[in-house]
């Protein structure tokens, strides 16, 4: 087969690079056929090898850089800060926010074929250094001793990592702190291939506007041994700590966290706020990665629904009511739908926590539920939804149609599917106003986007 391409596995060739794929490797082409290759940037010149060839596409490694692109930043400090998922940390955020920005227009013109919606300039971080308030960090051993840190790209080796440059000095340090203590007290790191052994992950959350941190402790064994000596170095180095978790996973998993989980020390939850809505975060409960930048993306997704107190809302994939408990100010009911039953309860939890008394939730998929609703009678002036990757069921989209609410708005975390689920709605009557994208993820490839649609009259 490979001998009909134009590269050939293990071959060094030299090659210009045109553009980025999605998920941030640089784009080459021999003879039409694109070759892939992490690291690179457009209008750089370099030297690849190919390392896979499958029938529409290769695969390359970045071997030397002979023209260098005007966006490229030196971040190898250390072989550390090359890895932790961070597609884009070698290109300076200004070529960062014009490649994501540069991306959602293509995709809603070739995808969507919406030739005219007007996406506004991209809405970036200040500073687009340590904005994580979460780190999940996988433990191994190197010479006998313990590491923690980063899978290395396609691979299981662990590089121990000390400083990551996306998650806050916080959450730095209180996973440096249980590792150095782990360490002391000789705790065996999980060995993933024989399934033996104790630490499997250190995960570390933190309220950035209470200061309240969190550790746990993901072991393979129902004990942690030294358990008391550890805890009690933990909160001598680590005085803001309110709630130190032991997780146990004892699977043969890429899963982080097992089902047995309890309180060592301190509280069940710590306490955050987005705007003035507070929450509770339990070591399993999702809460947004980027406070900062969630505000900033659900300020928009508000300004859109436009609210005056009389509307009904319903809020699709709602997760534990983040969205719906903003919207919930300022509307008169709001309905939330979420598949996951835990994700409900923390909903729940966290409208009661803010007297927050018109808000209900109920759990299901979207696109069963709301359909259900539908039938029953119950409609919305404004759906909102915020799906996972792959976008919304059509089935969803088709009972939007159906209902015909005033207006639609969409929080997405994929452009693609957003365009094609745009390209439904406006087949369906409804058309996009506006697009604004929100940087959530800086050094990543992943762009978050928030659009208007309203319905034709
Ligand atoms: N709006 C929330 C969460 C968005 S993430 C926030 O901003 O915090 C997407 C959510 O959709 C996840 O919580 C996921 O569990 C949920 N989900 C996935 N498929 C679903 C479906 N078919 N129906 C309802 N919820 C779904």
């Amino acid at each position: 087969m490979s001998r009909t391409l134009p590269v050939q596995k293990n071959e060094y060739i030299d090659v210009v690079f045109e553009d980025l794929t999605h998920d941030g490797a640089g784009v080459a082409k021999v003879e039409g056929y694109p070759l892939f290759v992490p690291g690179a940037l457009p209008g750089e010149k370099g030297q690849i090898k190919v390392i896979k060839v499958n029938k529409g596409y290769g695969i390359g490694r970045l071997i030397e850089i002979h023209e260098k692109s005007f966006y490229r930043v030196d971040v190898a400090r250390s072989e550390s800060h090359k890895y932790g998922g961070c597609q884009l940390q070698h290109m300076n955020y200004e070529g960062q926010l014009k490649y994501k920005q540069n991306q959602v227009e293509q995709v809603l013109k070739r995808i969507g074929k919406l030739e005219n919606v007007k996406v506004h300039p991209i809405l970036g971080m200040e500073n687009p250094w340590h904005y994580r308030n979460k780190a999940q960090v996988p433990v191994g051993e190197r010479n006998g001793e313990l590491i923690a840190g980063f899978f290395k790209p396609r691979s299981h080796e662990i590089v121990d990592t000390n400083e990551s440059l996306i998650h806050t000095p916080e959450i730095n340090e209180a996973v440096n702190v249980v590792k150095e203590t782990c360490r002391k007290f000789g705790i065996q790191a999980y060995n993933e291939e024989n399934h033996t052994g104790v630490l499997r992950h250190i995960m570390a959350r933190y309220g950035m506007k209470t200061g309240e941190l969190m550790v746990v402790i993901i072991t393979r064994t129902r004990e942690l041994p030294h358990k008391n000596e550890i805890i009690e170095k933990i909160l001598e180095r680590l005085p803001q700590i309110k709630s130190i978790v032991h997780n146990v996973n004892f699977k043969r998993t890429n899963v982080i966290m097992g089902d047995q989980t309890t309180v060592l020390w301190g509280n069940e939850v710590i306490y955050d706020y987005i705007g003035d809505v507070k929450f509770a975060i339990s070591a399993l409960s999702f809460y947004q990665v980027n406070p900062v930048q969630t505000k900033v993306l659900y300020d928009k997704a508000l300004e859109y629904a436009g609210l005056t107190g009389e509307e009904k809302v319903i809020d699709a994939y709602c997760g534990i009511g983040t969205i719906s408990l903003f919207l919930a100010q300022k509307a008169k009911r709001v309905f939330g739908v979420e598949v996951v039953p835990e994700a409900i309860d923390d909903a729940r939890r966290n409208a009661e926590l803010n007297g927050i008394t018109n808000a209900e939730f109920a759990v299901g998929e979207a696109e069963i539920v709301i359909p259900k609703w539908y039938k029953e009678g119950n409609t919305a002036d404004i759906l909102v939804v915020d799906p996972p990757r792959k976008g919304c069921d059509e089935a969803l989209l088709n009972t939007i149609i159906e209902m015909k609410p005033k207006k639609v708005v969409y929080v997405s975390c994929n452009p693609a599917t957003l365009a094609r689920d745009l390209r439904i709605l406006e087949d369906g009557g409804y058309r996009t106003v506006e697009v604004q994208p929100v940087d959530m993820f800086p050094s990543t490839s992943h762009v978050e986007c928030c659009a208007l649609i309203k319905l034709i009259e």
